[in-house]
């Protein structure tokens, strides 16, 4: 279970803690939180737990930037279709912690356990399935390329980002950043 995360803004700079504090931990004013843009707001995790949903891209890695990412997709019911080196598999669990893309038409979902892809790798099986619902609805395919740069890269990033913010939470009370590009 993650930490959960609220952001505050003062002095210029937005400040990440797991609990509010008394004063801000960058000028030492206290915070009586009377002014609405100084208000606490909680930071929504980018993870979620795929067996709990369904009809969606999923995405499961440490997210460092190191090692592989793997991706599947989940049915109707949350079952995650998935290759792994030893074929396609149907995970009902182990799936608990991953970022999620919502897809559309889940009219389409029951083809999944029909769905054959004979590059045996997790991430041509999601994007030939995508492309199939794609051609189904009389639509071009996503090249590769555009599939990792509109649907991996930014989920992937901003789930990199908030593991960072997490660990580095899990040693310091506090992280501040400049207000500039800083939201999550
Ligand atoms: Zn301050």
């Amino acid at each position: 279970m993650d930490l959960s995360v609220i952001r505050l803004t003062h002095c210029n700079r937005s400040i990440f803690s797991v609990c509010v504090p008394e004063a801000c931990p960058s000028c030492g004013a206290t915070l009586r939180g009377n002014r609405l843009s100084e208000a606490p707001v909680s930071v929504p995790t980018p993870f979620t737990n795929a067996h709990k949903g369904g009809c969606c891209l999923l995405i499961q890695g440490d997210f460092d930037g190191t090692s592989d990412l793997h991706t599947g997709i989940s049915n109707t019911t949350g079952a995650v279709y998935n290759y792994t080196p030893a074929g396609l598999s149907v995970s009902l669990s182990g799936w608990e912690r991953c970022v999620s893309v919502p897809l559309v038409r889940p009219d389409m979902f029951p083809l999944l356990s029909h769905f054959h892809e004979d590059d045996h790798n997790c991430f041509s099986f999601c994007l030939g399935f995508i492309n199939s619902v794609l051609g189904a609805e009389g639509r071009g395919p996503l090249s590769k390329h555009d599939f990792t740069q509109s649907y991996i890269l930014p989920r992937v990033r901003r789930a990199s980002k908030y593991n960072t913010l997490i660990t580095h939470l899990s040693k310091e009370r506090y992280y501040m950043v400049e207000r500039e590009g800083e939201d999550m």
